[in-house]
């Protein structure tokens, strides 16, 4: 027993000098490593930001929108006005909301997130969506990111989905859990199908696993995803979550696409 005390203490001296130095190299870091622009690895002042021409080509939105998909209106048509495709097919969320229209200098941040092994990009991405769903981010609401199939996560390390909720969920200090949905059929990618073509490749692609209904049934829910495309992964996923006995359903993305975007930029 006593032999062993040497021993010990020697190990605690070893960890903390290990400390001290990871605390030095992470210093040196940021003095090596200046903050630069989420977009384009221009110089900023400061981190999480974009250079100004970054920043001027980037489009948030702003009311007027869709009261319940939030689709940009051209003009301000009222409180609670909603848009003809809401009032000729309602969604089975109840209200979707973005930070930014999907266009080439957001899909730039997107695809960095996505494919460029970016996960530092995901908390400053995550804060703008915070400011635009503020509506939504209700005390007692549950953060579900839409999943990858299995299949896919493997090859991709990471759901950059999730990398947001879970981003949005700690700073709004809401519960963050991803186990409630999953994704049984790994869908073709949305890429070039059409609004139908993209709703039947997505229908019955998620479920509730029975040890995950307990935690759905009567809790208000808010999915999130990266872009909300025509919103038919929205809908095949809400469909599946207000199934299971979910009170409500609400939706929030990083980026929207305009219907009248070029079908070139569409990724999701
Ligand atoms: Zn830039």
């Amino acid at each position: 027993m006593l032999a062993a005390a040497p021993a010990a203490c020697l190990t605690c001296i070893m960890m903390h000098h290990a400390r001290l130095a990871g605390n030095l190299l992470s210093r040196l870091a940021d003095i090596a490593v200046p903050p630069q622009c989420l977009m384009c690895d221009a110089l900023t002042a400061e981190p999480g930001a974009c250079c100004p021409q970054c920043w001027r080509k980037l489009h948030f939105i702003a009311r007027p929108y869709c009261a319940v998909s939030g689709r940009p209106f051209e003009y301000d048509a009222g409180e609670g006005a909603v848009s003809p495709e809401v009032m000729a097919e309602p969604p089975c969320y109840r209200r979707a909301r973005a930070a930014v229209i999907y266009d080439s200098a957001s899909k730039g941040l997107v695809t960095r997130l996505k494919y460029g092994d970016r996960l530092d990009l995901a908390p400053w991405m995550a804060q703008w969506m915070v400011r635009a769903g503020r509506e939504l981010l209700e005390p007692d609401v549950v953060i579900v990111p839409v999943p990858l199939h299995a299949m896919r996560r493997l090859g991709r390390r990471y759901n950059q989905s999730a990398e947001l909720a879970r981003h949005v969920a700690k700073s709004c200090g809401l519960d963050y859990r991803p186990q409630l949905l999953v994704r049984t059929r790994k869908t073709r990618q949305q890429v070039g199908l059409s609004a139908s073509q993209r709703a039947r490749n997505v229908a019955g692609a998620f479920r509730v696993p029975a040890e995950a209904r307990a935690g759905v049934a009567g809790r208000n829910l808010l999915l999130i995803d990266d872009v909300y495309t025509s919103g038919a992964t929205a809908n095949a996923a809400c469909r599946a979550l207000i199934r299971a006995g979910a009170a409500r359903v609400d939706v929030l993305t990083f980026a929207r696409v305009e219907p009248t975007a070029t079908e070139a930029l569409y990724t999701a």
